[in-house]
């Protein structure tokens, strides 16, 4: 898409930091990282997020995380990593080409802040949300 950041940093008309690319994928580090080591991964077929992407486009790019982390973990000893993909405005996206972000943790004070608030269902709840997603499969 011409108009689209992460397909221009992919064609090289903007630049970024590459760390790695095959024939599917690129990775290149966050301009604004969380952490050390904060690593985007992305799709080099332009699809704006997790809903639009084709399976064949998925089974690619994931194909190539494990390689990401442990290239990240081997780098920086990080204590953990989170794997985090913003889908839509109201999700914390703000560049429309799918990506994944790969966010090393280090300790409690420093990178990513993760709330995580739960809510408590019944177990017939729990039932009725997965019914109503099976429904959509
Ligand atoms: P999100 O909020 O999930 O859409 O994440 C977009 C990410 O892209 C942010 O973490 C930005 O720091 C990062 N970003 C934006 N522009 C660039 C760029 N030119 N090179 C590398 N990372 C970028
Ligand atoms: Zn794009």
């Amino acid at each position: 898409m011409s108009d689209c950041l992460f397909c221009k940093i992919i064609d090289g008309s903007i630049p970024s930091t590459k760390i790695y690319e095959d024939d599917h994928v690129y990775a290149f580090t966050d301009i604004s990282p969380v952490a050390k080591g904060h690593t985007l991964l992305i799709p080099k077929q332009h699809c704006q997020d997790l809903f639009e992407m084709p399976e064949e486009v998925a089974r690619n790019l994931y194909a190539a995380a494990p390689k990401i982390a442990n290239a990240i973990k081997a780098a920086f000893q990080p204590i953990g990593l989170n794997t985090i993909n913003n889908n839509g405005a109201a999700a914390g996206q703000t560049v429309f080409h799918y990506h994944l972000h790969f966010i090393p943790r280090y300790d409690e004070k420093e990178g990513l802040g993760l709330i995580w608030p739960t809510q408590t269902y019944s177990s017939e709840q729990l039932v009725e949300v997965a019914e109503s997603i099976k429904a959509h499969l």
